[in-house]
């Protein structure tokens, strides 16, 4: 579990012991903050056979729940997820989780994670409702997301909601420094690259993803100075990690368009992508601006939903979409 995790889970397992915590979770966070991980601990810990006899309630980590549940075969344990490659949890998944419902456990407590819950379809989010609406003695419900606004109002409605924030960005900076022992600026750096996103910006700093960015800032002012066409740009970058730049390139035509309406001063960019960004905010009419930045968003959008869609082809639609953005004036 994080840092930024602990008060939540502490509460969570306060009510727990005070036998008062509801049947029914749902842990929402911003994408990129772990929040699958706190969602595995507390199934743990509230599988844990001496939970309450620890320091801060944290599993024991000995006890055979404990063991069954890191082997993966705590038979009082359920996790529903989507198969691998893809993003709908089918109704399947949830008839497989009523049954478990009604089977007796074989310690205490038995619990049901649903990761993410936003990717149940139509039927499966009616068939939880049965769950949720006749809960079983000493069963748990976890439901996990970062899509929080994707879920049905009477699925949201039965649960207890905790809503897990980042919380004090010192201490996040703090523990990225002691994660990947990088400075204080590539941290800030990588953060501010990563929405303030700490799990994103720390797979950018171990995957020297600094390193990555520069080339893909490198190459952007080389076509606004047309040393480079969009579609030789686009060629370069084709083994590149796509979905990377496209978040790159969306988060930095929000910069632009937050200047050009004067909600952030460039001096608050930072240095390394100051260059892209105050230029578009300078060259691209506001009107373009907006409705690229729309384009931009759709394809992340898209690519996030894992759509089978043609890399190669949407790279170079934007960067054409970008060039003709800062030549049009
Ligand atoms: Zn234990």
């Amino acid at each position: 579990m994080y840092v930024w995790q602990t008060d939540t889970f502490n509460q969570i397992i306060d009510l727990q012991k005070r036998n008062i915590l509801p049947h029914a979770l749902l842990l929402s966070s911003d994408p990129g903050c772990g929040i699958d991980v706190m969602a595995l601990h507390l199934a743990n810990a509230l599988l844990c056979e001496n939970s309450e006899n620890t320091l801060n309630s944290k599993p024991c980590g000995l006890c055979r729940s404990c063991k069954l549940f890191k082997a993966g075969t705590h038979p009082d344990y359920m996790i529903a997820k989507p198969p691998e490659g893809k993003h709908i949890l089918a109704i399947d998944s949830i008839r497989e989780m009523i049954d478990f419902v009604h089977v007796t456990s074989s310690f205490t407590n038995k619990v049901i994670v649903i990761q993410p819950a936003d990717a149940m379809n139509e039927a499966s989010s009616n068939a939880i409702l049965k769950i949720l609406e006749e809960p079983s003695d000493n069963t748990f419900l976890i439901m996990v997301s970062t899509a929080k606004h994707l879920l049905l109002p009477t699925i949201i409605s039965r649960c207890q909601k905790w809503h897990v924030p980042i919380g004090d960005h010192n201490v996040t900076i703090n523990w990225l420094i002691q994660e990947t022992k990088q400075d204080e600026n590539n941290v800030k750096l990588a953060l501010k690259q990563s929405n303030f996103q700490p799990i994103r910006a720390k797979a950018f700093l171990d995957n020297g993803d600094l390193a990555f960015q520069q080339r893909v800032i490198d190459g952007l002012q080389q076509m606004f100075k047309r040393q480079i066409s969009p579609v030789q740009l686009s060629t370069n970058w084709q083994k590149e990690n796509l979905n990377q730049i496209l978040f790159w390139l969306q988060n930095w035509l929000t910069t632009s368009i937050k200047i050009q309406t004067a909600k952030q001063g460039d001096h608050q960019v930072y240095e390394a992508n100051k260059r892209i960004i105050a230029f578009t905010a300078k060259q691209a009419n506001p009107e373009s601006l907006f409705e690229f930045y729309g384009k931009v968003q759709r394809y992340n959008l898209s690519l996030n939903k894992h759509q089978n869609l043609n890399g190669q082809l949407i790279l170079e639609d934007i960067l054409i979409g970008w060039h003709n953005l800062i030549e049009q004036n």
